[in-house]
């Protein structure tokens, strides 16, 4: 579900509206530990399980198949989560190694561990990162190609 959100530049004075989404890797139930990240570019937001071992990513990964072609953001960074599972011998996955390298493949952008609500985000405008989010205001019903169809 997108939110929308507002946002100034203080570099060039631009502010704009526009959506934000958080995909989830993992099952979202309220205790499980997450690490949350963001794209500052396009402000993708991923909320990442790290209580994952091989088994239960795998069982995850055979029920969000689909999450693989319907999004590159998604197919990549689950595509780091693969390539750990498939190097580690071990039942426990080794995610140390993973937070480093998330990435926003439209973007061409690593991303920043945390929200928009703490950190910056790079304006539409003139392209410098510095400008502030001042939070979502509005929750927005987008029917998206990307919705879980669980
Ligand atoms: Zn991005
Ligand atoms: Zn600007």
């Amino acid at each position: 579900m997108p939110w929308e959100f507002r946002a100034t530049c203080p570099e060039c004075s631009h502010e704009w509206e526009a959506l934000t989404y958080t995909e989830w890797i993992g099952s979202a139930t309220s205790d499980t530990p997450v690490r949350r990240f963001f794209c500052p570019d396009c402000t993708t937001h991923v909320s990442i399980a790290t209580d994952f071992d091989r088994a239960s990513f795998q069982n995850w990964l055979r029920g969000h198949q689909h999450y693989l072609t319907a999004s590159g953001f998604l197919a990549h960074n689950i595509g780091l989560i693969v390539a750990i599972c498939d190097s580690t011998p071990g039942y426990l996955l080794p995610l140390d190694t993973l937070w480093s390298q998330l990435h926003c493949p439209p973007c061409d952008t690593p991303l920043v561990e945390g929200s928009m609500d703490a950190h910056p985000v790079t304006c539409p405008n003139c392209g410098k990162c510095n400008a502030k989010s001042h939070g979502c205001h509005a929750h927005v019903s987008v029917l998206r190609d990307v919705d879980d169809q669980t």
